[in-house]
């Protein structure tokens, strides 16, 4: 059986979390917590960085510093998870969802500024795949308009878009280290800051809305409520674990990116027939290895095509629905009509890739592929 997914441990996961154990100090913000921040400043170069229990709860740090009032808009894509929208729902945020490119299934660049209003207080981006958004032009246009960018960059770590790693451009960014991603604790996530004016009240509102951090540092005589806030924190312990994975980081992005380049190289023929698609990637954008896809022809296609290799007991998931055709979301938002977004939600297919994917099991798959696009176009 080839699965979709298989987590990745390095083998150095048990002898941190031993060690963080032996510190007898495994809540937040401990040893491990701190090494793995020093990790992501220092060797990805990110100004400032939280780590916390997931990539949710970075979306839902980022809502909070961005001041979202009931009735502020906020714009994304509306091809991608919940938490994207969710975060910013349950700060009162009325979501306007963008359409994708006909090519790319990141948000439009083009049509973004027609969405924005008066009322307008952030861009969600969404790096689909590890895949860098137009990141140039939304920039301009948020400072313009004097609006916040906010990377969704749960599926890009190590991807860069002109040379600057993904996360590094909009004032704030998420990412996630769940056990679907490329580097893995589990559960898992990271706020990213970028623009210093959030630094002070971003640690506050990761430690329950105290100034415990400051109370540490000897900045302050004792810690008090200061703000609003939650328990973002994980604890040491996931901590430990992500920092094995950190230190392979390298390793796991060879092996992940090597297994995506075979896909695109196997693939490519069908695609030169025009039987599918293949991921595109912009000229400034890179590959991270995260995920491969291919697109079908239509839903029917896509649901046979699964079908056919899983009677190969290979598995094949399809991924995000439209989020504005959602239950909870198009009851109350009218008919909008995002055709990008539902041509990748009825034909996007996510081939199996994580690192122990074995290649001759990829040449099997690849080859299955090849004999499924070939008969049906026959
Ligand atoms: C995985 C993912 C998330 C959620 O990450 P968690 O760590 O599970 O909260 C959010 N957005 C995107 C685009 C993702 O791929």
């Amino acid at each position: 059986m080839i699965p979709f997914n298989k987590p990745y441990m390095t083998g150095d996961e048990l002898y941190y979390i031993k060690d963080a154990v032996a510190r007898g100090k495994i809540s937040g913000n401990g040893y491990y917590t701190e090494k793995c921040h020093t990790y992501f400043k220092e060797q990805i170069g990110f100004r400032n960085c939280l780590l916390t229990s997931s990539c949710t709860d970075a979306l839902e740090m980022a809502a909070i510093l961005v001041d979202i009032q009931p009735g502020d808009e906020v714009i994304m894509p509306s091809y991608t998870f919940v938490s994207t929208a969710n975060a910013f729902v349950l700060r009162g945020a009325k979501i306007i969802f963008g359409d994708s490119y006909t090519n790319n299934p990141n948000i439009d660049a083009n049509h973004l500024e027609k969405l924005i209003t008066q009322k307008t207080k952030a861009i969600v981006v969404v790096h689909y795949a590890g895949v860098a958004c137009d990141m140039d032009k939304i920039m301009d246009l948020a400072n313009k308009h004097n609006v916040y960018v906010i990377e969704d960059a749960a599926q890009a770590i190590d991807s860069y878009y002109k040379g600057k790693p993904l996360g590094s451009i909009g004032h704030l960014a998420a990412f996630s280290f769940h056990e679907t991603k490329n580097i893995i604790s589990g559960e898992g996530g990271m706020l990213v800051v970028n623009d210093e004016r959030f630094d002070k009240r971003a640690e506050i509102i990761w430690e329950k809305g105290t100034n415990r951090s400051a109370f540490f540092r000897g900045e302050v005589d004792k810690y008090s409520w200061v703000d609003i806030g939650s328990s973002f924190l994980p604890s040491d312990v996931t901590a430990a674990f992500l920092y094995a994975q950190l230190e392979n980081l390298a390793k796991i992005q060879t092996r992940r990116k090597m297994l995506w380049f075979n896909y695109q190289k196997g693939l490519a023929q069908l695609e030169e027939n025009n039987f599918l698609q293949l991921p595109y990637i912009p000229e400034d954008a890179s590959v991270n290895g995260h995920l491969f896809y291919l697109v079908c022809k239509d839903i029917e296609e896509r649901t046979q095509f699964i079908a056919f290799l899983k009677g190969y007991d290979i598995h094949c998931v399809f991924h995000y629905l439209s989020l504005h055709k959602s239950p909870f979301y198009g009851q109350n938002s009218g008919s909008q009509e995002l055709p990008h977004c539902d041509h990748f939600a009825d034909r996007l297919v996510r081939l199996p890739l994580y690192y122990e994917l074995d290649m001759t099991h990829q040449d099997r798959i690849v080859e299955l592929i090849k004999r499924f696009f070939s008969k049906i176009n026959s």
